[in-house]
């Protein structure tokens, strides 16, 4: 892919179900409150990452283009 994303959580969203951290444990740590984090705010894109997005039961991870801020997850909607 060569492009670089920027990760963010949505800390009022997040259920804490660790899931991210199971698809991409380089990519996201749970705190002690279970609290998802971006480990860097931005990376090289990433399977793992997208399918952490994909994979969160609230949709609590939004993936956006570093150098443009599209939305890379969740889509846009058309
Ligand atoms: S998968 Fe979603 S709800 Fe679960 S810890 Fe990660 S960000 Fe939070």
């Amino acid at each position: 892919m060569g492009d670089r994303w920027h990760v963010e959580v949505d800390r009022g969203v997040c259920i804490g179900s660790g899931m991210c951290v199971n698809h991409a444990p380089d990519g996201f740590r749970l705190d002690t409150a279970r609290q998802s984090h971006p480990r860097e705010a931005e990376t090289d894109a990433g399977e793992l990452l997208l399918a952490a997005a994909e994979g969160c039961p609230v949709e609590a991870i939004q993936i956006t283009l570093a150098a443009g801020g599209e939305p890379v997850f969740p889509p846009e909607e058309e």
